[in-house]
Parts: C-alpha cells; structure tokens; sequence
C-alpha cells in the first residue's frame, strides 16, 4: 500500500494496532498529526564529555564502552531489580544502574559502544548514572537519536517511552517529509521570512543546534496563526452576508428607561450604547463583545439594548451563569420596569392596555419578563414556554435552562449572554440560531488587553466600558495570613456597627461539593454562635435551592443579614451596595480573576471598602496572584496578569473556540506574529474569499484539513 500524510499511524513501521491506541490517545491518528506533535522542550546532549571531567550533580554526556554488565536484586526490596553496568572510556570509568528493567541487560554486551546521559553522582566513592538515557552506537547507524545530539523531548501517552516515540517520528519524517506540500505562498513566506515546511518540520523535530528550533518555531507558530484568522476573516463576512434585524433604538421604552435613571451613564457607557444602537439599528446582524471590568455597569447597557429590541416588537433572551444572577437580573429589571409604568410609559403587563398594546393597537409595548431556571417545575415552565412561543413574554432571564430544543420563541430579536467565559461555544451559538439571524451581545468581566481581544475575537465587534462609574472608591485590599483572624474579625464587628455588611468566602477546597460546603457550613455554625453572637449571620451556597439563595440574598440586601458565609457561587454579579468588607479565606485557592471577580461585590456604594484575602501561600503562582490583588484593581491589567501565570491554554479553557487548537503559537508571547499572520489572513480573504485563486487553494485544502468542523464557513455563499 502506498503511504500517504493521512494514512493511519498503525501503518507505520514498528508501530501496530496496539500502539497506535497509545498514539490514538494522545490526538495522533495520522502519520501527519505524528509529524505535527511537537516537542515540549529540548535537552542540549551534544557536548560529549571525557568521563574524567565530568563534574558531580550536573547532567552530561558521554561515550563509552561497555566494561561490564550485572543484574542483582535489591538488599531492601524484593523483586527490585537492578541492572548495573560499568563503562568506561580512555579517561575513566563510571557505574551506570537502571532498575527494574531487565530486559536492558541484551544491549549491554561488553564492548558495546554508548552515547550515556544522566545526571552524574557519587554513591558511595563511585562516579554513577541512574537511569541514564542511552543510545547504542553501531557501525551501520551513524546518526544517534538519543544521545550525542539536541533531544526532543515530547509529551508521550503512559506505557510509551521517550525513545521509543523518537524513534517512530524520525522513521516517519524519514519515510514522509519528502510528501509534505507546502501550503503557504512563496510571497507569504517571503514577506514574513518564513521557513518553508519541511524544513520546519524537521529542525523543530531535530535541530542541528538550539538556534534551528526557533526558526521552524516561528514558521509553524505562523501557519496556525494564519489559519486561525483566515478561518476568524471568513466567519466575519458570512456574518456581513447575512440579513438580520433593524431595530427602532429610539423610542419611549428606552427613552423612559432613561429619564427613570438615578444617575448619568459614563462616558464609556454612553460611548458602548452609541456602538450597540448603530449595530441594532442596521439590518447586519449585530455580534458585539462587550469588555468591561466588574462594576463598570455592563448590566445596565444590556438593558437599554433589550429594551431597543422590545419597544421594535422582538423577543429578548438574557443569559446569564448561575441562578442568583438570573434571579438578581430578573428583580432588578423588574423594579426598573415597574419606575417606567409608574411613569405611565409601559402598561401593567396583564392590563388590557398591555394586550391590545401587543396586538399592535397600542403604540407603547409592554414587557412581560419571565425566569427561567431550573429550579422551577415542569408545569410552570410549560406555561412559561407557552407564553414565549405564543409571543406574550419578551424578556426571558435564565441561565444554561435556556439551552433547550423544547424553548421556543416567537420572534426572537436580540441574545444577551452575561459572563460569556462561563459558556462554552456550542452553548453560545445555541440561542443565536433559535431565531432568524438574531443581534447578539455577550459580556465579559474578564477583559484581556484590546489588541489580544481584536485579534482573537475577530468575527466579533468589541465595545470596552474603561471607566468606572463616579463616586466609586477603590476597594483596599490587604493581606494577611491566619494568625491575623481575630483582628479581621474586629474589623468586622466594627463595620457592622457602622451600619455596612460583610462576605465571608470559602474556597472550593476538595473536589466533592460535599466536602466544601463542610468549610462553609461548619464555619457558619462558630461564626454565629461564637464570633459573631449579636449579629444575624447568613450562609448561601450552590447546593441551595434556587429559591432559598434568592431568599438569603433579598434578605442580605435589605440589610436583614449582617454577614453572609458563602461559596463562590457569589463569584459573578451579585450587587449590594452597603457591603463594604470582604474576606476571603484560603485565597491561595483561587485564580486571580475568579478573585478580583469576587472583590468586584464589594466597593459597589459610597462607602470606603475592603477586600482582605486570608491566606498562607506556598508556591510562587499564589504568591504572584496575591500580590497583583493587593497592588491592582485594574481588570485589565489583572486579566494579563493571570494569563501570564496560567498561559493561555489554561485561561481561555478548552471552551474558546479556536484558541484550544492551538498547538505551538501563544498568542501573548508572540503578538507580533499574531498581527502579521491576521494582516496576512485579511488581505487574503478580501481578495479571494473562497480561496480558489491558484496561490490558495492548497491554502484551503489546509483549511479544511486543520478545522473539519468548518467547512460550511469556507465556502462562502
Ligand atoms: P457589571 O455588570 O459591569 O459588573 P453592574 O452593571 O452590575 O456592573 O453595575 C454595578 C453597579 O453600578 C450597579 O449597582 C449599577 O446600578 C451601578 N451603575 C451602573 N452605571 C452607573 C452609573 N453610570 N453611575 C452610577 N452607578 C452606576
Ligand atoms: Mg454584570
């Protein structure tokens, strides 16, 4: 059979049905995806070193022969084996010793020649290796794979060894490279200095020195970076290709919302409404991000954008993460509605005012806003679903009890997704197909810095609110480790006594939720019986039901609940301008913007505010979160920060669509490369959308190889 890049990795010599499993594993099924599997990192084994200057404690390389060979089992343990081998080359002689692998005693004949490496140390009075790496050197081999050279060193499933895995991509480069097409243009390459393929496929396998990597590094980075924004370009224009909805923005709803307003919008709130009204009032179908930091009052913008959607006739649906935020959204906006039908702008909703007002009769539309979660039973939510298809509810709050087939709307106009990250991307795209070509808005508290979000978001328009409103103080944050409770405590009590209220957070701290409920009940119990004894103490957690967190929560709002124990189901959204403290325990557990999410509770009033993270950290991560929390309450520069302590694989999450793909480029370390490949990936979209000039077609072919999924976005009707 002959081979080709796609052919199944069970093919390839020396692998097999039972090792391809191994390779299925780990995302390897082709021969390419073989090829494409890069190495973590690389170990410098070039410099052979006589063994008379080899230096203790340090890893180094020799070559040797073999003197002598021996299997004992260990005095201490039994059925521990030990293989020892003495080698030596014209300088001197060191011990070498594996264990537990008896089958390595066949390639230890006397006489054979070694490239050994392995941290060098003295048992005893004896020079030894544990377990060093080795390679054996024939006279037919000329090459050493594993010694004697820079090592690649790759990610390998368990039950496969490093030098099993190098030996199967070097037959494999060996066999295949020459079968590599190279897919980027000669004037891409050239413009952006640019390895050609095979080349880097080989250098970043096996570089002759630490500088080739780099080069083929940089090419690869490149390729995928390319990819990705041509794949972002194409998404963009079948956006622009579709025909959405052209809602009314100015009209009496929004304008009465607005005069019922206790204050004035910002700046950048009104700039971000400015944007949201030109992208609503125009037939393309909006898909806006909106960036601000907790507190920046994104919530109150969403609003206008549901209400420019209800006052045109549309059906609204608001998404939000957890329960309480449903519920908080769902009494906030209808507080707010209920200052607008007081000023005799909206209906009551059941009013017979209201229904001839929604058939059409009356020029002023009512809203009829619903809940959904699912804590609410099938009867009730049957009648709610009735209600959304028939078209009497326009404003449906509700958290993921959104995502299902059986919630129909009438006509829905506009999807508000809260805290985005929350939500994977197949459960964003869900609402948005529920109706015809919808505007869409999501929201995010967790900003990255705008030329990242541009380049990553790009199908996606992006408002930032980069102020905060008037008046609001920044929270003090502090410090402490535990010694220091009691006086946190104190400070505590003192507030109290002031009139303000307080959080007290416990982290998640086992898996089991079980178990960390136990933190925060058991510490409820002492608070309010010990600590605490004059002051009413509540405790909220997830595995309350619905309509108890929301009890809890209205009863710490209206001030009834002095300190409130809780999980970090508090973590998004939740508004209580008199609570002024903030403690934290175990902060070392937490990210740093899931912190800087919690502090957001706080600092929300007129009131001087603090945010104290109890806290005794071990390892340098902790530390560094800690102290960007004391010294920042930049959402910004806090979200940078954070991604630079996890790296983007582990802050975007596998839920972001595109950026999961992403096997070798970073896109906070190489921005540059980012930009290059985005202007790249523009200029080709715009002058050949379909990718059928003759410059490009392997291009798309790539395309189609690299995202399957995406085809539909390829070609673009
Ligand atoms: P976010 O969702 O961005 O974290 P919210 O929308 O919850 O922020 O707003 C935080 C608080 O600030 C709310 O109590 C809101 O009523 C208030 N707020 C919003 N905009 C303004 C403003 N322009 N002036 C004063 N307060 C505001
Ligand atoms: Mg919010």
């Amino acid at each position: 059979m002959e081979k080709s890049l796609y052919t199944g990795i069970q093919y390839l010599k020396g692998v097999g049905p039972k090792k391809a499993k191994l390779f299925n594993q780990q995302g390897i099924k082709t021969i390419e995806d073989l090829l494409y599997h890069f190495p973590r990192r690389y170990e410098d084994r070039s410099n052979l070193l006589p063994i008379s200057l080899l230096k203790e404690n340090e890893v180094q390389t020799i070559q040797a022969g073999v003197l002598a060979c021996r299997e004992r089992q260990s005095w201490k343990r039994r059925r521990f084996h030990i293989l020892e081998a003495v080698v030596g080359d014209d300088t001197g002689k060191i011990f070498c010793v594996w264990f537990n692998q008896p089958y390595l005693k066949n390639y230890f004949k006397t006489g054979q020649k070694l490239i050994l490496f392995g941290k060098v140390q003295r048992y005893s009075g004896r020079l030894q290796m544990n377990s060093p790496e080795f390679e054996i050197i024939s006279e037919e081999k000329t090459d050493a794979l594993d010694a004697g050279r820079i090592i690649p060193i790759y990610t390998v499933a368990e039950g496969m060894t490093q030098r099993y895995f190098r030996n199967i991509l070097k037959k494999a480069l060996d066999e295949h490279l020459s079968k590599v097409v190279e897919f980027i243009s000669f004037e891409i390459r050239q413009r952006n200095k640019l390895l050609n393929l095979a080349k880097s496929l080989r250098d970043i396998h096996f570089p002759e020195d630490l500088k080739h990597p780099k080069e083929a590094y940089r090419r690869l980075a490149f390729e995928e970076f390319l990819l990705f924004q041509i794949l972002v370009n194409l998404r963009k224009l079948k956006k622009k290709q579709r025909k959405g909805i052209a809602h009314s923005v100015d009209g009496e709803l929004a304008e009465a919302f607005e005069r019922s307003l206790p204050f004035e919008l910002t700046q950048a709130q009104q700039r971000v409404l400015q944007e949201i009204k030109q992208d609503m009032a125009s037939y393309l179908p909006m898909s806006r991000l909106l960036q601000g930091d907790v507190g920046s009052g994104k919530t109150i913008v969403a609003f206008f954008a549901a209400l420019f959607a209800m006052q045109s006739g549309w059906q609204v649906a608001f998404m939000v993460p957890t329960e309480l935020l449903a519920q908080q959204h769902y009494l906030n906006i209808k507080n707010q509605i209920s200052k607008i039908s007081a000023a005799g702008v909206v209906p009551e909703a059941d009013s017979p005012a209201a229904r001839s007002a929604f058939s059409g009769k009356n020029k002023a539309n009512p809203i009829n806003i619903q809940l959904i979660t699912s804590g609410i039973n099938k009867q009730e939510k049957n009648e709610i679903y009735n209600k959304i298809k028939q078209g009497q509810a326009n404003l449906i709050i509700g958290t993921h009890a959104l995502l299902e087939q059986k919630l129909e709307f009438n006509k829905l106009g506009l999807v508000i997704i809260d805290e985005q990250h929350k939500f994977g991307v197949s459960q964003r795209a869900f609402l948005p197909q529920r109706g015809a070509n919808p505007d869409v808005l999501i929201m995010t508290a967790t900003p990255i810095p705008r030329t990242l979000a541009i380049t990553l978001y790009g199908d996606l328009d992006i408002s930032v609110i980069d102020e905060l409103p008037p008046l609001r103080k920044p929270v003090e944050t502090r410090f402490l480790n535990e010694e220091k409770r009691e006086e946190v405590y104190e400070f505590i009590k003192e507030q109290v006594s002031q009139g303000r209220q307080a959080y007290i957070i416990y982290p998640i701290i086992e898996e089991s939720q079980q178990l960390d409920l136990q933190a925060a009940s058991q510490m409820y119990k002492v608070l309010k019986k010990e600590t605490f004894p004059d002051f009413n103490i509540g405790l909220v957690h997830g595995q309350l039901k619905t309509k108890e967190q929301g009890k809890i929560m209205s009863e710490f709002k209206r001030g009834e609940i002095d300190v409130l124990v809780a999980t970090t189901v508090l973590e998004v959204g939740i508004d209580v301008a008199n609570a002024s403290v903030m403690v934290i325990e175990h902060a070392e557990r937490f990210g740093l913007s899931q912190l800087h999410q919690l502090r957001g509770r706080i600092g929300r009033g007129e009131h001087d505010s603090y945010c104290i993270l109890i806290s005794q950290p071990q390892t340098e991560d902790a530390k560094r979160r800690i102290k960007a929390m004391v010294e920042s309450s930049d959402g910004f520069r806090i979200a940078e920060e954070d991604l630079k302590i996890r790296g983007p694989g582990e802050f975007f999450g596998k839920r972001q669509h595109g950026l999961s793909e992403l096997r070798i480029a970073n896109p906070l370390r190489q921005l540059q490369l980012l930009k290059r490949a985005r202007q790249e990936a523009r200029e080709l979209v715009s002058s050949d959308p379909r990718l059928e000039l003759r410059q490009n077609v392997l291009l798309r072919e790539r395309l189609h190889q690299r995202f399957p999924g995406h085809e539909k976005y390829v070609t673009v009707a």
